[in-house]
C-alpha cells in the first residue's frame, strides 16, 4: 500500500506536486496558509488539512514547498507541530541555499525528524513527467524510502549525503541557466544593433548550443581531473577565447550595448593573463573564479 504523503504549501509548485502524487494514487493530505488555494485540490482526491499539525500527524512523509526556508521553519516550529515530528520523514522542496539546508537538517534532527533536502529543477507544468528533475540530498536510506513517491514527481536524483548538496546543485544549475540566457539576450542585442534578422539568429542557436554542450562536458571532466594545461585533446586555449572576446566587445562598444556582463568575462581573462595562463586550456578559467585558498 502506498504511504500517505502530506504536502505543506500549495502554491503553483505545491499544487503540481499534490496533483502528480494523486495521479500516482498516493493518499495525499494538503495544507496551505491560504486555505482557498488548497481547496481545488480536493477535486483530485487530496484531503485538505485544517492545520499544519493535522497534516504532519496524518503522514509519515511530509513534503514542504513554500516561499523560503524561513516560512518552512515558522510552520514547523509551532509547538503542536514540533510535537508531531518525531519519526517523520520531512522532504524540503522549497528552494534555498546550502547553509539553509544544513541548518534545517540540524533543526529537524534535533526534533527527532529525518530530513531530506531537495530542489525542483523544473516548472510546475513539467511535474509528473520525466522532464522534471528533483535533486535530493541527505541520508541514502531515507532517500530509498521516499524514492517511489519522488519518482511520481519526476526524475529523482540523489546527489549526495551532505545536506547542502541539493541546493548547491540547484545554484549551479541556475548559474548555467543565467549564463546561457544572458548570452542569448546579448546575442539578440547585438543582432538588433546590426539589423540582423532575429529569425535567422534563432536558426543559428542549435549549433551554438551544440558547441556549448560539448565544451561544458569537457570543462567538467578536465576540471575533475585537474587537466588545466593545454594538451593534445584541448578544444581551445584561454587565448583563443580572450581574442574572440575582443570581436564581441568591438561590436558592443560601437553600438552602445551595455557591456556590464561582458566586462565580467574580461575581468577573468585579465586574471589569466596576469597569471601567465593564456596558453592554458580554457578549463583553467575556473581556477580564477575559486575563493582564495
Ligand atoms: P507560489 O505560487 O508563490 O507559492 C508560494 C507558497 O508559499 C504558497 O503556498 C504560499 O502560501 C506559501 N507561503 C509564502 N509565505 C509563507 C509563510 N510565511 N508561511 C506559510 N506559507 C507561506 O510559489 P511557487 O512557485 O509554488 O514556489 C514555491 C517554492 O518552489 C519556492 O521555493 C520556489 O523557489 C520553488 N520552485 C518554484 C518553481 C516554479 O517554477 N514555480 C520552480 C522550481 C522551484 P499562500 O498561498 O498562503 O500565500
Amino acid at each position: 500500500m502506498r504511504p500517505s504523503i502530506s504536502v505543506l504549501g500549495t502554491g503553483l509548485m505545491g499544487s503540481a506536486l499534490v496533483r502528480a502524487l494523486r495521479t500516482a494514487e498516493y493518499p495525499v493530505v494538503a495544507w496551505n496558509r491560504t486555505r482557498a488555494r488548497a481547496e481545488p485540490l480536493a477535486e483530485c482526491g487530496a484531503r485538505i488539512a485544517d492545520s499544519v499539525a493535522d497534516a504532519v500527524a496524518a503522514s509519515d512523509i511530509v513534503i514542504t514547498n513554500v516561499l523560503d526556508y524561513g516560512s518552512t521553519r515558522s510552520l514547523l516550529e509551532d509547538e503542536a507541530v514540533a510535537a508531531e515530528l518525531d519519526g517523520t520523514l520531512l522532504i524540503e522542496l522549497t528552494s534555498g541555499s546550502p547553509d539553509e539546508a544544513r541548518e534545517a537538517t540540524a533543526w529537524a534532527e534535533s526534533h527527532g525528524a529525518r530530513w531530506l533536502d531537495g530542489a525542483v529543477l523544473a516548472t510546475p507544468d513539467l511535474i509528473g513527467t520525466r522532464e522534471a528533475a528533483l535533486v535530493i540530498s541527505g541520508d541514502p536510506d531515507a532517500f530509498a524510502e521516499a524514492e517511489p513517491a519522488l519518482e511520481a514527481l519526476g526524475e529523482a536524483i540523489h546527489v549526495g549525503t551532505a545536506a547542502g548538496h541539493a541546493n548547491a546543485v540547484d545554484a549551479a544549475v541556475l548559474s548555467m541557466m543565467w549564463g546561457g540566457l544572458f548570452g542569448v539576450l546579448h546575442a539578440i542585442a547585438v543582432g538588433q544593433a546590426e539589423g540582423v534578422d532575429l529569425e535567422m539568429l534563432e536558426a543559428r542557436m542549435p549549433s551554438a548550443f551544440a558547441v556549448i554542450g560539448q565544451m561544458a562536458t569537457d570543462l567538467a571532466r578536465r576540471t575533475a581531473a585537474g587537466r588545466f594545461d593545454a594538451d593534445e585533446e584541448t578544444l581551445s586555449t584561454v587565448l583563443t577565447h580572450a581574442g574572440a572576446l575582443g570581436h564581441l566587445r568591438a561590436v558592443m562598444d560601437a553600438s552602445g550595448i551595455d557591456p556590464a556582463v561582458v566586462n565580467g568575462y574580461g575581468h577573468f581573462f585579465g586574471k589569466a593573463e596576469a597569471a601567465g595562463r593564456l596558453d592554458a586550456d580554457f578549463a583553467a578559467m575556473s581556477t580564477f573564479m575559486k575563493a582564495a585558498d
